[in-house]
């Protein structure tokens, strides 16, 4: 026998006799599938997957097929929120847009439910599923950016650490969200809020192309001057109208150095401190990024207020636009300070290992009224057992200059995004691992505040009914549901803020 021939039969036989669960992943590609699989369709009935049909599509992927039990199989599964503990019967991660083309070709063949994952960071878990097909966009990780053109492109399974790492690198930067390991796909998607949005629009104002492959199968390019349809779309359309493998955005020049970090203030002064909020935020330059909330930890702690700051303009105009902060007395903590970028937006990243459950309502607040601090302070109670949030995301500045109808996000005259939170250890054996209690009050509370929102995030959506998910498109949803029909009428990208097809 060749030296070939030997390692070939060796490598059979050393698989045959481990089985898949102790296989390195690289493995996989060529290990056999040992039986058929019972899978959940998109409208939730069974379907057997059999074994040839299986080990046809492990052949035909570069990257692995992953079965319950097979190495790589539980971190893809799993996303950030702890409390969700999904299973999907396979789980492809593509190597290429070759392998995503194929993992859509079978789940459209098998009619199959199917999750997509880029950060895994939905609040509701909509890119993991039970039973049906994950594709975990992992590997297609990667920026290049071309400085002359000031131009980054995005694999579209991408952190948003990896992008702005690469572009700051270079002086440049695009709108990321504040915590670095979120998904560029998921985040851009649906909008993409963050630090410097106000000055440069959200993420999604920023793409200039994506490459997509669409419910058929398709490979395309979206941009403003091919399938203009189609890129209108999917800046706001969430993951609805195919799978994204690469970002093209546009770059800025901008200082590495910012001034940023907290104020923390005693929770006692949140009224008046809310109530200054209401004016300062209004009134900041689109270089100063003034988030503001009350957050209460576990273990009855006394809760704070605290404003989030960072302003990206010039040096010199960085005191003037923190002056009305000033005002506002000795704060208990001031960790204001020149700071690089890329480390701020580091700097809420999650270091807690803990599984952590998260529950979350949020709304657009435009207008921001007395009455609405009242029913913020009336309402927020915190508990031993969870860490409770109310805070507010600055959006106004850029995000409002475009218009309702140019992309298919239509929330422009937001000033404000409004999010209470509850976080609870979700770890097992830990008395309310599911949140059922924390979820109640969240529930509760936002009963209260609702009312002074206009419409919400749908990257912060948390299984809503669909008459809901329908009337906070607001005035593109006629147009969506008609694009939908055209570029994925049964439906198959289904897990996320759904449009229905027309
Ligand atoms: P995933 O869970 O992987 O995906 C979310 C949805 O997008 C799914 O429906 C998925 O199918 C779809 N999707 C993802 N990638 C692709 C792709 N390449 N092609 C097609 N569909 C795709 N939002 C902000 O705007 N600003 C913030 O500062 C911000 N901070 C956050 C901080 C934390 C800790 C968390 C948990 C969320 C935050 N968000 C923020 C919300 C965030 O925008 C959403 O959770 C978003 O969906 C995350 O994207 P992801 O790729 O990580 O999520």
């Amino acid at each position: 026998m060749n030296r070939r021939g030997f390692l070939a039969s060796s490598v059979a036989a050393t698989l045959a006799s481990v089985g898949g669960a102790s296989l390195p992943r690289w493995a996989l590609a060529a290990a056999p599938i040992e039986a058929d699989l019972q899978a959940v369709t998109s409208t939730g009935g069974k379907v057997a997957l059999s074994r040839a049909d299986l080990q046809s599509l492990r052949d035909s992927l570069r990257g692995p097929l992953m079965l319950p039990g097979e190495p790589g199989y539980d971190v893809s599964r799993r996303v950030q929120n702890g409390s969700i503990d999904k299973h999907p019967a396979l789980i492809v991660q593509p190597s290429g847009v070759a392998d995503v083309r194929t993992a859509v070709a079978f789940a459209k063949q098998h009619g199959l439910l199917l999750a997509v994952k880029c950060g895994g960071h939905s609040y509701s878990g909509k890119s993991t599923c039970d039973g049906g097909m994950q594709i975990d966009l992992a590997r297609l990780r990667g920026v290049q950016v071309d400085a002359a053109r000031k131009l980054a492109f995005v694999g579209g399974g991408s952190l948003l650490g990896d992008l702005d790492h690469e572009a700051m690198s270079l002086g440049l930067v695009t709108t990321a969200g504040t915590v670095s390991h979120t998904g560029v796909g998921g985040l851009t998607l649906g909008g993409g809020f963050g630090r410097i949005a106000r000055r440069f629009g959200l993420s999604l104002d920023n793409v200039r192309s994506m490459h997509v492959v669409t419910a058929d199968g398709r490979f395309v390019r979206a941009a403003r001057d091919e399938n203009a349809d189609l890129f209108w779309a999917l800046r706001g359309g969430g993951g609805n109208f195919g799978i994204v493998t690469q970002f093209e955005f546009v770059l800025h020049p901008m200082d590495r150095e910012v001034v940023g970090g907290r104020l923390v203030y005693p929770i006692a002064r949140a009224k008046e401190l809310l109530a200054a909020y209401s004016e300062i935020s209004l009134a900041a330059p689109d270089e100063l990024y003034l988030d503001a909330g009350l957050v209460a930890p576990p273990g009855g702690r006394p809760g704070i207020f605290l404003f989030d700051v960072c302003y990206s303009g010039p040096r010199s105009g960085a005191e003037r636009a923190l002056a009305p902060l000033r005002k506002l007395g000795t704060p208990l903590k001031d960790g204001i300070a020149a700071v690089d970028y890329v480390k701020l937006q580091r700097s809420g990243d999650t270091t807690d290992l803990r599984i952590q459950g998260e529950y979350m309502k949020t709304g657009f607040v435009n207008d921001y009224p007395a009455a609405l601090v009242a029913a913020q302070l009336d309402g927020f109670q915190a508990a031993p057992d969870r860490n409770t949030m109310i805070f507010f995301q600055h959006a106004g500045g850029a995000i409002n200059r475009v218009a309702a109808d140019a992309t298919a996000f239509p929330h422009r005259r937001s000033r404000l995004n409004m999010l209470t939170a509850a976080r609870w250890d979700a770890s097992p054996g830990a008395a309310d691992t599911g949140g059922a209690a924390h979820m109640k009050y969240v529930r509760e509370y936002w009963a209260s505040l609702e009312k002074y929102t206009d419409g919400y995030y749908t990257n912060e959506v948390s299984n809503e009914p669909q008459k809901l998910l329908d009337d906070n498109y607001q005035g593109n949803l006629a147009r969506l549901r008609t694009l939908k029909r055209k570029y994925d009428p049964t439906n198959l990208f289904r897990l996320n803020a759904n449009v229905l097809p027309a």
